[in-house]
């Protein structure tokens, strides 16, 4: 397998994936979508009656949502998850313990769970920003302008939250990746018997797809493979019966763009080397598993 990295920032990955068939295509997606470790807020607490600040003025910890909705949404915010990469064996892995596995044995500790406090009052909005961790300053949302609920005169919220790790496979909101797929790579090829009218149609193609000299229309190779990798625009002009005659898509079936982002919890880099270490892991004990039978 070749990874041709096309784009790694702090949201977003595009690669070109050759010499791999589609199961392990999928299995690396499945992977990116439902296994990777993330932190989230899993336990909410919120004051019930009034509220007084400083001044003595007074306010009510009610809003115009239920508190349900409240905890749903906070259960949804990206909440930074610190992975450590181990100096010997070279190994990713998330730095804090998943809570049924650690050494509290559940009962809930600095190594498995992040307090978070709120604590606003109206007029205003609750934004994401607004949580605020108790202890590690590293653990405030990078993202800090999710809008939560609005406040009106004389509302207030006190919450305390409590993040703990989960992955995808047991809740949405710990998924990290979203957006994530991959297609098979389309091996565009041109009919030039066909292209005696082209200059009519070529409005109808991306801007400078084309290079259009004595009638003749010329690909460029390079802009239609940054369409390729970058967008669905293509395979989407294949289905334009007016200008179809002009092309044929086949598609190499050992040839995948794979795309994704991720919630800002872990950066794309790391959500791949993890999801690639795990599989290999699970290969490697389903070969000891199968060498194990007689
Ligand atoms: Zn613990």
């Amino acid at each position: 397998m070749d990874i041709e990295i096309k784009k790694m920032d702090d949201k977003q990955f595009i690669g070109i994936f050759t010499g791999v068939e589609i199961g392990e295509m999928n299995s690396l997606r499945r992977t990116l979508v439902a296994d990777l470790p993330k932190l989230a807020i899993e336990e909410v607490e919120l004051h019930l009656g009034s509220i007084r600040d400083e001044e003595g003025n007074e306010y009510e910890s009610v809003t115009a949502l239920f508190d349900e909705i409240i905890a749903h949404r906070l259960g949804l915010l990206p909440i930074p998850t610190e992975i450590v990469k181990d100096s010997a064996t070279g190994r990713l892995s998330a730095a804090m313990n998943r809570r049924q596995e650690c050494d509290c044995e559940g009962e809930g500790c600095p190594n498995c769970t992040v307090m978070f406090t709120l604590n606003k009052k109206g007029p205003a909005t609750v934004y994401s920003g607004d949580l605020e961790p108790l202890g590690d300053a590293k653990y405030t949302i990078k993202e800090d302008l999710i809008p939560v609920v609005k406040l009106t005169k004389r509302q207030a919220l006190l919450i305390y939250a409590t993040a703990v790790m989960g992955t995808g496979a047991e809740h949405a909101k710990y998924q990290v990746t979203t957006a994530c797929g991959y297609k098979y790579w389309p091996k565009v090829t041109f009919d030039q018997a066909n292209c005696g009218n082209f200059e009519l149609y070529a409005d109808l193609f991306p801007e400078g797809l084309f290079t259009i000299s004595g009638g003749k229309a010329k690909m460029n190779e390079d802009f239609l493979e940054k369409l390729i990798v970058e967008t669905d625009i293509i395979e989407t002009l294949y289905y334009e019966e007016s200008i179809k005659k002009f092309f044929n898509i086949e598609y190499d079936d050992t040839k995948f763009v794979l795309r994704f982002e991720t919630d800002g919890s872990i950066a794309p880099r790391e959500c791949m080397i993890l999801s690639l270490q795990m599989l290999e892991d699970k290969f490697t004990d389903f070969r000891d598993s199968i060498s194990d039978l007689d």
